[in-house]
């Protein structure tokens, strides 16, 4: 099968300072990966690369197989930022943010036409927020502004999703509505990438994973690459896995760690099951 995305022998980094050397990276039709890493370690200067917002020092990026020119975006891609970026204070509706994702569609500034506005009522209908259509983004809570920010995406009819840190809101609950949504959209046929830097409550429930600190670490199945040795080549620290029935759970810490996590492995399991 003809990878969607392929990433080449990519290099970059800021003013003289690298931040990742040679990375290789191909995402396949229908997968729900997560890029997995510390703060800092370059997961968002990878998907900024990869959709054409900074030029890399070197390599490729090829979408079907097609490279893409460098400083320019690829064709259906949808790209959610991670919300912290965002200034909330502009003042647009809901919908109003999804239509301009027809607008990058059509690649033409232009009024908003009667079919941009079902389009966004669509998307937000689909991601489950088209009750608050009419409100300004700056009123929304955290899980509804990542909301209508995937709904901008997929008005676009994208083949590939790319979410930097869709799940950083603190909340479980919406962690885990937004989790369910991203499997559900990856069951209709969406190809989705999206960066954490969190491994029990997003990485562990993800059925593929790339384990990145300044460079491609291992990828595979959650079960195959959260493994001590690993975890501790990309978080830097040394980490504790327990296996539970089908479940992971990772916990930074050694000895004394381990031991207090076998008393209380019922409690952290409630708490922690996401999907
Ligand atoms: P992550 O998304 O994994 O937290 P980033 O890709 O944002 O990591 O950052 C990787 C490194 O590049 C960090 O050291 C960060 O400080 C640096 N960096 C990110 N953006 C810029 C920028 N615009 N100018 C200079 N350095 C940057
Ligand atoms: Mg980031």
């Amino acid at each position: 099968m003809e990878p969607i995305l392929e990433v080449r022998n990519l290099v970059c980094g800021y003013q003289t300072s690298p931040v990742f050397q040679q990375v290789n990276l191909s995402i396949y039709p229908g997968q729900l990966t997560g890029l997995v890493g510390p703060s800092g370690c370059g997961k968002s200067t990878l998907i900024k690369a990869i959709l054409g917002l900074i030029q890399p020092w070197a390599g490729e990026v090829r979408f079907r197989g097609k490279r893409l020119k460098p400083g320019t975006s690829p064709p259906k891609v949808g790209y959610v930022p991670q919300v912290e970026t965002v200034d909330w204070s502009f003042p647009v509706t809901a919908e109003e943010v999804v239509m301009m994702g027809c607008y990058q569609k059509h690649k033409i500034l232009s009024f908003p036409q009667k079919r941009d506005r079902l389009a966004a009522r669509e998307f937000l209908h689909r991601v489950g927020i088209e009750h608050i259509a009419h409100k300004p983004i700056g009123d929304l809570s955290g899980g509804q502004q990542q909301r209508v920010f995937l709904a901008r995406a997929l008005v676009g009819k994208p083949d590939i999703v790319l979410l930097d840190e869709p799940t950083s809101s603190s909340d479980l609950h919406v962690q885990h509505e937004l989790l369910h949504l991203l499997a559900d959209l990856n069951q209709q046929g969406l190809t989705i990438l999206l960066s954490t830097h969190d491994l029990n409550s997003v990485a562990t429930h993800l059925p593929w994973v790339v384990c990145f600190n300044h460079g491609l670490i291992a990828q595979g199945q959650p079960e195959q690459v959260f493994t001590p040795a690993i975890l501790e080549q990309t978080f830097g620290a040394e980490m504790v896995v327990f296996h539970h029935e089908d479940r992971i759970l990772i916990a930074s810490g050694g000895t004394s760690l381990r031991h207090q996590m076998q008393n209380n492995l019922p409690q952290i399991l409630r708490q922690e099951r996401i999907l």
